[in-house]
């Protein structure tokens, strides 16, 4: 099995690869860096089964070396491309819409040529502001194609219309899987997310910036959960799409307590001001992944949350 990743130096991209790579398959991960870090695959580089390649998906990867890599053939193309934290893509406008359009465009080229599965990591972005909640895969969503998100969330659309498009106008063995909010060890520190944040900040015994009053939702699925979803996805030939997350609703409130009992710190919480066109509430309805897939979470928040802490414990202390 040989698998190309896109994205795969980034958060979930490298717990994808060192997952590949344990269930035995060669992968090729192609990443810029624009959000993502070579330190992430670092530990993989000296696997002959994995190669990374610095490559602009957006710009269509077609370098001497990308093309050698793949000339042996193809088996399953996963495109994670793209910024996700609200934060890098407001900061990447541009570079987020040709991720989503372009990108995936050239990752649907590379899959059907080489009669790949294909699989694209969607998101939950996609629903905008629900007004249906949980949301199932049926509901069209809310979303404003002017807003300052428009920028991901209609990206990540039109990359499921062609997504889409491909299935039915070229046959492509081509899927799609929408993604929940997912924490974990290698976030970045300053990515701009509510985990990552709030454990930065507790540990530096910083105020937690809870944005409004707090009382908006998210449900938090940690990264292992995720990717062994992702990967069931993956093996399977459903066209999606297919959520993907862990349905503990939680509020932001919530969160920041449990981040500051998880690190004992003695932060405040300190109100900030909400992000335009923030969505007031999201969980997903997980059914259809439990039905055609037999996945569901398994990490409880608390043991995930713990797991995140002490990850982000290590690395202040090599910093140190
Ligand atoms: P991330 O920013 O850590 O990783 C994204 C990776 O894509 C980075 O390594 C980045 O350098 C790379 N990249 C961006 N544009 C590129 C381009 N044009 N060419 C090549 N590489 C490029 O983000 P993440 O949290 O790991 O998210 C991975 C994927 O999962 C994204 O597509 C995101 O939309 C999706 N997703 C993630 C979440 C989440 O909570 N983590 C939720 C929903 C969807
Ligand atoms: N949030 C917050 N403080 C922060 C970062 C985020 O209160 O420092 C809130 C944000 O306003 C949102 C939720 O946490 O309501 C999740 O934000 P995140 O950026 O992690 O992901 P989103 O689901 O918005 O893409």
């Amino acid at each position: 099995m040989r698998a190309v990743v896109t994205g795969g130096a980034g958060f979930v991209g490298s717990w994808v690869c060192e997952a590949l790579l344990d269930s035995g398959a060669e992968v090729v991960c192609l990443d810029n860096l624009l959000t993502g870090a070579a330190a992430n695959v670092a530990g993989l580089r000296g696997d002959p089964a994995f190669l990374f390649e610095h490559c602009d998906v957006a710009e269509g990867c077609t370098s001497r070396a990308v093309r050698a890599a793949l000339r042996p053939g193809v088996d399953l193309v996963l495109h994670l491309a793209s910024p996700a934290s609200p934060v890098d893509y407001l900061e990447h406008p541009i570079e987020t819409l040709d991720a989503g359009s372009r990108g995936t465009r050239t990752a649907l080229e590379l899959a059907d040529e080489h009669g790949a599965r294909f699989v694209l990591a969607s998101t939950s972005e996609v629903y905008g502001d629900p007004q249906v909640h949980p949301q199932t895969e049926d509901y069209w969503g809310n979303v404003s194609s002017v807003g300052p998100r428009s920028v991901y969330d209609e990206s990540k659309r039109f990359g499921e219309a062609l997504t889409a498009g491909y299935r039915r106008a070229r046959g492509t063995d081509a899927g799609i899987v929408r993604i929940f909010n997912t924490y974990g060890p290698r976030m970045r520190a300053h990515d701009g997310r509510v985990v990552p944040t709030f454990v930065r900040q507790a540990l530096a015994d910083e105020p937690l910036t809870v944005a409004g009053d707090g009382s908006q939702t998210r449900s938090l699925c940690y990264v292992e959960d995720l990717v062994a979803g992702l990967l069931a996805f993956a093996d399977s030939h459903h066209p999606g799409p297919m959520n993907l997350g862990n349905p503990h609703e939680l509020t932001v409130a919530q969160i920041a307590e449990d981040v500051i009992r998880a690190t004992g710190s003695a932060s405040p919480v300190e109100q900030v001001e909400r992000p335009v066109d923030d969505p007031g509430m999201r969980c997903p309805d997980i059914s259809l992944a439990r039905t055609e897939l037999g996945w569901e979470p398994r990490v409880p928040w608390l043991d995930g949350l713990a797991r995140t802490v002490s990850w982000f414990r290590s690395r202040s202390r090599g910093a140190a």
